[in-house]
């Protein structure tokens, strides 16, 4: 039975829900981009790898590396004996390269602890290395087809707008966000969408449909609600859209002179250097001698690169 505190969070009504539904699931049937780890065309262990890529990088850019990735390393037990170097170098510019390694250690344990089958609950997902909450309910939803409520920026953001009439704010995923997400969330059967002809349970479908719409038409800054399958029932846009592109969150730090970028420019001399950087070649990445250093300790301490005592750097082994 819905809790009051879960009643009251949807201002939307029973009948405004479901009708929004239908029109989004319409929506998905025409418009779902086809990405290669959609709609069944790869492992659970692909999809896994298409949600930790997608973290933090647009999905059109992963396309590419996730094809090559998937096609050297097709399962747990292919990525577990490769290289680090390897995974890096593979890993290419999709930036935040630490998710390459612990990519690898999950494959590791993954291998070693399931053998080579990735596990079909959550709270064995959620113990592996580097997968959360976020990872666990996208693998359980989009891989194994069970009915449990995915959480990213994208389908807060929509939820929040259409169901709610309040724009949202980003930070860390709370209760209320949780319990709006679950109430929401379609039943597998006995609602009108659970007919055998589907393919897709229909909690699976709103996961996707949602996140979807969050990526390509309800946008943080210009959401485009000429476009949108929601706008009839949108209680945001009914609202006049209040408050639209506030966040609580800090603005992003602009990537030029960061050590995000100093980071990307010493692994990117090391992917395309066979071999090792010789000192001399590492201090002519970056001009910052102070913050190049800092980077470079970094890295280190990340197990990202390995320093020798001549100063020479190298991918690890
Ligand atoms: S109508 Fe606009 S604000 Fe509402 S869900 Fe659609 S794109 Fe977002």
């Amino acid at each position: 039975m819905a809790r009051e505190s879960d009643v009251t969070l949807v201002k939307a009504s029973g009948p405004l829900v479901s009708s929004a539904r239908r029109r989004l699931f319409a929506w998905w049937q025409t418009e779902a981009r086809d990405l290669p780890w959609r709609f069944g065309r790869t492992s659970p262990w692909g999809v896994l790898v298409s949600e930790v890529m997608s973290q933090q990088t647009q999905m059109s850019r992963v396309v590419p590396y996730w094809t090559a990735w998937m096609e050297v390393w097709p399962d747990a037990a292919a990525l577990a004996g490769a290289t680090p170097a390897e995974v890096i170098v593979a890993w290419g510019r999709l930036g935040y390269p630490r998710r390459a390694l612990r990519l690898q250690a999950c494959a590791r344990a993954v291998t070693e602890q399931y053998q080579d089958h990735l596990p079909d609950d959550y709270e064995s997902l959620l113990a592996l290395p580097g997968i959360g909450d976020y990872t666990a309910s996208a693998v359980m939803s989009f891989a194994y087809n069970r009915r449990i409520a995915v959480i990213d920026t994208n389908i807060r953001r929509v939820l929040s707008r259409a169901f709610q009439g309040v724009e949202s704010l980003g930070g860390a995923t709370s209760p209320a966000d949780r319990r709006l997400a679950n109430s929401l969330l379609p039943q597998d059967r006995g609602d009108g969408f659970g007919s055998e002809l589907e393919t897709q349970p229909p909690s699976v479908k709103w996961n996707q449909a949602v996140m979807e719409l969050g990526a390509t038409v309800c946008t943080a800054k210009n959401p485009l609600c000429e476009d949108c399958p929601l706008a009839e029932t949108c209680l945001f846009l009914a609202a006049g859209r209040p408050g639209l592109g506030e966040k609580h969150t800090r603005p992003r730090q602009s990537f030029t002179g960061t050590n995000r970028q100093v980071r990307g420019k010493i692994l990117d001399a090391l992917r395309r250097q066979e071999g090792s950087l010789t000192r001399a070649q590492a201090e002519a990445l970056w001009e910052d001698q102070i913050q190049l250093d800092l980077c470079i300790a970094s890295l280190d301490e990340d197990g990202l690169i390995e320093m020798a005592a001549d100063g020479s750097l190298s991918l690890p082994r």
